[in-house]
């Protein structure tokens, strides 16, 4: 029997709210935290995820590694580093499509089968939003299926006009 397809979706929310088994941060290299959504998911987790990730000896650019979620109602956080945005022409498409297939990965082999994306590096970054939400799209869809345990990818946009890209997209 075919497996059914994931369902996926936008939201506009903070992602540390969300009740699905992972959240993907966008962390940088040192994976000690940060501004943005990785300052948000550390404040929310409480200070055992920072213990934990201190252990992890940092992350590459688009690279993901697996956490504990601690006190958020995720069970786990993926961190995963997205590229700063510089024009386009240092491979910062290739590097950010490596974020989401290395996240669902992770995800797959951690036993996830609901999952939450934030926009990476789209906040202090750069990249701009709707080149990044077409990446993230294409490489969720393509990695999903050879993840078929995976049900849902949740698309967390913090802002409404973020949203309506992903939205827009998704139609
Ligand atoms: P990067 O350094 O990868 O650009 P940022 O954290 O600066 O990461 O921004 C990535 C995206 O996360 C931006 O769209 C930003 O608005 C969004 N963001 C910030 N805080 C949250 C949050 N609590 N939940 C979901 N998204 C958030």
């Amino acid at each position: 029997m075919r497996p059914m397809a994931a369902i996926l979706r936008a939201v506009r929310a903070d992602i540390t709210t969300l009740a699905v088994d992972a959240i993907v941060n966008a962390a940088n290299t040192t994976l000690l935290g940060g501004g943005g959504v990785d300052g948000a998911i550390h404040r929310a987790a409480g200070p055992g995820l920072l213990a934990e990730c201190r252990a992890l000896g940092g992350c590459r650019t688009g690279d993901a590694k697996l956490t504990s979620g601690h006190r958020l109602r995720a069970r786990y956080v993926i961190h995963t580093v997205g590229p700063v945005w510089h024009g386009g022409r240092l491979r910062e498409p290739a590097l950010l499509a490596s974020c989401y297939r290395r996240s669902i990965e992770v995800a797959g082999a951690a036993g996830v089968r609901t999952l939450a994306f934030p926009s990476i590096a789209t906040g202090v970054y750069g990249y701009p939003v709707e080149q990044a939400a077409r990446v993230a799209l294409a490489t969720v869809r393509e990695a999903l299926a050879a993840h078929p345990s995976i049900e849902e990818v949740v698309f967390c946009c913090f802002s409404a006009s973020d949203l309506a890209v992903y939205e827009g997209l998704l139609a």
